[in-house]
């Protein structure tokens, strides 16, 4: 297992080895500078002219074959909600779908066709797909939506919509802050001390989110072989991603994609 680069049309996308081999998904995370776009933002929330960002949607859209329409964000808030979504008109065809724009920060389908999306610079990206119900998902979570373990909540969802089982399930854990750079200050690595990562020569305590995710993961009975885990970070990275860390509000927002083919 591992992540890498892979081109979809012009765009380039950090994929999941784990994922790719699903032929009836497609998933991704836009990377940050694109070969004719340095500054390849997708958040609305970036001091941004918005018409700018939605021409990039649009492409992000061309590029896994679906319309504009098709794409399904929510207004994330850092919290542990996770909406279920489906086609506003129920007829099968790609229509606004009837959460969008809800305070969430996970979403999850059986329906073919829309394209879940979830904005990062630093978070946690976690992509979840099961390949008996056909069930996908995208989660964000930073610290906050970690401490209320928002990805086992995902699971919960797709159980109780789909009949999921987590040891049927497969997770991409994308590119998020790495335990290389992300300090913590003391209390917030004490809501943490049973994954602490403390690294370097300072003794500043790091947190290390993608790990901790991980381990959510296992613990609500996915398999260690069905969860691929990115080793990159976000914040020392270098300029294929955005850091809130790094770059503070200058920070653009990479999208974490998903969509149910068949
Ligand atoms: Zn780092």
């Amino acid at each position: 297992m591992a992540w890498y680069k892979a081109y979809k049309g012009k765009l380039a996308f950090w994929v999941s080895s784990l994922l790719a081999g699903e032929d009836w998904l497609d998933h991704g995370i836009t990377m940050a500078c694109q070969d004719e776009d340095p500054f390849f933002n997708l958040g609305f929330s970036v001091e941004e002219n918005g018409e700018q960002v939605a021409a990039r949607r649009g492409l992000v859209a061309e590029a896994f074959g679906v319309p504009p329409a098709a794409w399904t964000g929510v207004r994330q808030v850092h919290g542990d909600q996770v909406v279920w979504v489906e086609y506003a008109g129920g007829d099968g065809h790609v229509a606004a779908p009837v959460t969008y724009q809800e305070e969430a920060d996970g979403l999850a389908t059986t329906a073919p066709g829309l394209l879940l999306a979830t904005m990062h610079a630093d978070c946690v990206p976690i992509l979840l797909a099961d390949p008996v119900r056909r069930v996908v998902a995208a989660v964000h979570a930073g610290w906050k939506g970690t401490a209320l373990a928002i990805v086992q909540r995902a699971l919960t969802v797709m159980r109780e919509r789909a009949g999921s089982d987590p040891r049927d399930c497969l997770a991409a854990i994308g590119p998020a802050a790495g335990s290389c750079c992300y300090q913590v200050g003391a209390e917030l690595a004490e809501k943490f001390a049973h994954v602490l990562s403390i690294t370097g020569l300072d003794f500043t305590p790091r947190l290390d989110l993608p790990e901790i995710n991980r381990r959510l993961l296992l613990a609500a009975g996915l398999p260690e072989e069905r969860v691929d885990k990115a080793l990159f970070c976000t914040i020392c990275g270098g300029k294929s991603f955005f850091s809130h860390r790094r770059q503070g509000s200058r920070s653009g927002r990479m999208a974490s994609l998903i969509i149910r083919r068949s």
